[in-house]
This record gives structure tokens, C-alpha cells and sequence, in this order.
């Protein structure tokens, strides 16, 4: 378990415009979470991330954005209509709901602390239902949709007729998914609204243990790449009661949150369960055929996914730190530099003395048209900037001062050891 509190990680998200409480204003939303500013720039570079070393640096996969709102047969075809559910269990004495495999204590209401109150668990379907158009009925059901897996099966067909790609080949999708969790909790990592960064790999049904081994092998890069430590990340061969409908075999990836030890992705051979769905219920083949042969099959899909507010997380809280500098307590976000929301902040000394600070905007301009997130920084005194620079992980702080003015060299002080050095302007470099 990792020893960051976190209150400490949400109160920082908050108080540094990272991530606030959706519909604050009005008292908030259950399980729905707004980006401020910098939350938007580490979730866009944690996203970006993802998408160059799956997507563009390969050349075996396809990037599609499909609609959220899908034909409410989709979610027939894929068995979520049935059965995606999680057991809900409601307390005979104070009416709370809470998901029943998820209590700590299966016979006590962690509301109220009564004993034996719960029945029997009920299946409740987590799908958000909603009509499309104006006529409310069982025609113009729709849902929003839960994962975005399904999104990619239902351009496969598009994918192979576009491009008729090799086989193996993988279709990547980032976007929103939506789930009605029974307890949303624990800031961002269970909420009802997030985002997922999926890939169905298509391979031929005797070659998935080998791609299995290859996305497991990924994923351990990809948290690398976030910077988590490999001892933080543990494997979970997810038991065959466990696992989801359609999974053969499931491996969970599963991270030291402060919350505890808690799924960060997931691994899934889906064999070709969905594509026979769709060739089932839409009545179109789904197979693939070998270039210049006979040879046809529906494939069978691995399945790396995984969920960016629970990277978010990982990274928040694996970087979060607290020291002491001169005597008073710090806290700092030691965010790798390629996922840091700001690279530089730029300060004159002084902000009133004019030929300071037009020198600082002169550096600020040039960085900036450089490396792009770069922020001006001249509110309060130099201790309380790098303060606020530390809190939010911007790894380097120049300073312009009158010395700058004399031979061109700024200061520039790194936020993990706070020292200083002087160099040339024209050095600065990530
Ligand atoms: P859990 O067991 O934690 O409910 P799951 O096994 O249902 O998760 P999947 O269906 O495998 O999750 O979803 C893929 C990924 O989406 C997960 O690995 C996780 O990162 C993310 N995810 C799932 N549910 C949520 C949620 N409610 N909030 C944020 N991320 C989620």
C-alpha cells in the first residue's frame, strides 16, 4: 500500500486545479469529477502518451472515435443488456444501497452499523438507459455506452474493408464510458463517468496466448513510460468465476493506490464472442480473409484496457511528496517531466522593475513557442512561486534578474532538489 494519504492527493487536485467535484456549485454529482486547467493537460499527456506508443508508433494499428449514443442492439449482441450487473444489497433499517460484493463486512451496514438487515442481493444493471428522439419507447432505447470496445467491434468490418490490413491487427479507441456504479467512491478511481483507452488486438484463435504475452509485456512499458514503479504494479490471473462474460482469460493489473492494492487495467483474450455476436444478431459475416487465399476466420481479440482517471491516480499519487526546505514542510508532485501539465515557469525577480520583466516575457515567449506549456509566473515573492510551481510538478523554474541583463544568463532551479544553477537562455532544454 502506498503511505499517501488521500485526502492529501485531493485536496492538492483541488486546491491546484486539477480535478474538482462535478456540479460543485450545486452540491455536486455523485461519482462525476471535473478537469480544471492542469488536470486537463497531465490527463491529455497520459492519454497522448498511450495513443503515440500503441498507435503511432506502430504500424499494426488503427485509431477509430466512434459515437457514444450506439443501436441499443449492440448492447443485446454483447450480453451487456443481461448481464452487465454488479449483486446490490439494501439495508432494511436506513434504506442505504450499497454493492454487495464490496462491503467489508457482508452482514453489517457500513451506514448505519446494523447487523442482518440486508436480503438478497439483486442484480442491478449498471448501463445508463435514455431514448433517442422523441418518442419514448422500446424502439428508441439506447444507452450510453459502458466500454468502448464495442465501439471498435462495430467498425471492424470498416476497418478491413478501408484498409485490409494484415493479420494481427489492433483497432485503438480513446473516449468517455459510462457506468451506474452502486458506490461511487474514492475520488476518481470508481466513478460513473470516465475514460477509457481500449484496443482489441485481431488475431488468429491459435496465435492469442502469444499476443497475450505481448500486450502483458506493454502494459509493463506503458506504466513504466507513467513513471510507476515496477514493485508498485502486481499481476492478478482474475479466476474463471470472476471474470467477465466473455473472457477466457483475464489478467488485472493492479496498483499500490493509497486506497489500497486496486485494478489500474486489465488484459482479456475475448475470444471471437463478439464478432460472432455481431454476425448472429446483424446476420453480416464478420471473417477475415487471407490476402490472395482461402483462408477465412473470424478472429479472436485480445483486449488491453484500461481506464484514465485510475492512471491519473497512479501517477498523482505515486509522485506526490512531502520534505522540508529551510525549515518548513513542502510538498511537491515529482511528475516525469513528458507528463508535468507546465515544463517551465518564468519569473522576473521583480515585477516592478519594467526592464525585468520585459526581459522574463522575451525568455517566457521563446520557451513557450519551444515546448508550448510554459507558464508566467510574478504573483507573490521567488519563495512562494516555486512553492506553487512545486505543488503542481513543474519541473524547472528560470528566473530573470539583473544579472540576466548584464550576460543573458537566467537561474533556473529544479524542482526534485530545488538547487540552482545559471545557465545561457539559450541552453534551457528539456
Ligand atoms: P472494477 O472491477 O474495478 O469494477 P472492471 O473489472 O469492471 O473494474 P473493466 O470492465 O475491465 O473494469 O474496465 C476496464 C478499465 O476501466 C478498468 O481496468 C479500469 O481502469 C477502468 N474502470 C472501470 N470501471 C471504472 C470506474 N467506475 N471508474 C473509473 N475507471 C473505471
Amino acid at each position: 500500500m502506498s503511505e499517501v494519504k488521500l485526502d492529501d492527493i485531493v485536496s492538492l487536485a483541488k486546491r491546484r486545479g486539477f480535478i474538482y467535484q462535478g456540479s460543485d456549485v450545486y452540491g455536486g454529482l455523485s461519482g462525476t469529477w471535473d478537469y480544471g486547467p492542469l488536470g486537463v493537460a497531465l490527463k491529455r499527456n497520459i492519454m497522448q502518451l498511450w495513443w503515440k506508443m500503441f498507435v503511432e508508433d506502430r504500424d499494426d494499428m488503427y485509431g477509430v472515435d466512434a459515437a457514444i449514443l450506439m443501436n441499443q442492439k449492440v448492447w443485446q449482441a454483447s450480453g451487456h443488456v443481461d448481464t452487465f450487473t454488479d449483486p446490490l444489497v439494501e439495508c432494511s433499517n436506513c434504506h442505504g444501497r450499497f454493492r454487495a460484493d464490496k462491503l467489508a463486512d457482508s452482514n453489517k451496514c457500513p451506514t448505519c452499523g446494523k447487523e442482518g438487515t440486508f436480503g438478497e442481493a439483486k442484480q442491478f444493471n449498471m448501463m445508463f438507459k435514455t431514448n433517442v428522439g422523441p418518442v419514448d419507447d422500446e424502439s428508441s432505447i439506447s444507452y450510453l455506452r459502458p466500454e468502448t470496445a464495442q465501439g471498435i467491434f462495430t467498425n471492424y468490418k470498416n476497418i478491413v474493408d478501408s484498409f485490409y490490413p494484415d493479420m494481427p491487427f489492433g483497432i485503438a479507441q480513446q473516449g468517455k464510458a459510462f457506468r451506474n456504479e452502486i458506490s461511487p467512491r474514492d475520488f476518481v478511481f470508481r466513478s460513473r463517468e470516465f475514460e477509457q483507452m481500449e484496443i482489441e488486438y485481431f488475431v488468429r484463435e491459435d496465435n492469442w496466448e502469444e499476443s497475450f504475452e505481448h500486450w502483458r509485456q506493454q502494459w509493463h512499458a506503458y506504466f513504466a513510460a507513467l513513471g510507476l514503479p515496477a514493485e508498485s504494479i502486481h499481476e492478478l490471473e482474475v479466476p474463471a468465476e470472476d471474470r467477465a462474460h466473455y473472457s477466457k482469460r483475464t489478467m488485472d493489473f493492479e496498483f499500490d493506490y493509497p486506497i489500497g492494492k486496486e485494478e489500474l487495467a486489465g488484459l482479456a483474450y475475448r475470444t471471437n464472442f463478439d464478432l460472432s455476436n455481431i454476425e448472429r444478431v446483424a446476420k453480416k459475416s464478420m471473417e477475415y480473409i487471407v490476402k490472395g487465399t482461402n483462408d477465412r476466420f473470424v478472429p479472436h481479440v485480445i483486449e488491453p484496457t484500461i481506464g484514465v482517471e485510475r492512471a491519473i491516480m497512479a501517477v498523482l499519487s505515486n509522485s506526490y511528496r512531502e520534505d522540508e526546505q529551510n525549515g518548513e514542510k513542502r510538498i511537491y508532485l515529482a511528475l516525469p517531466e513528458h507528463l508535468a501539465p507546465v515544463k517551465y515557469c518564468v519569473s522576473p525577480l521583480l515585477k516592478n522593475k519594467p526592464e525585468l520583466v520585459e526581459k522574463a516575457r522575451e525568455v517566457y515567449a521563446a520557451l513557450k513557442a519551444k515546448y508550448g506549456a510554459v507558464m508566467w509566473d510574478d504573483n507573490g515573492n521567488i519563495g512562494k512561486r516555486y512553492r506553487r510551481q512545486d505543488e503542481i510538478g513543474t519541473p524547472h523554474c528560470v528566473v530573470i534578474d539583473f544579472q540576466t541583463l548584464e550576460d543573458g544568463t537566467v537561474t533556473v532551479r529544479d524542482r526534485d532538489t530545488t538547487e540552482q544553477r545559471r545557465v545561457g537562455v539559450e541552453e534551457l532544454g528539456p
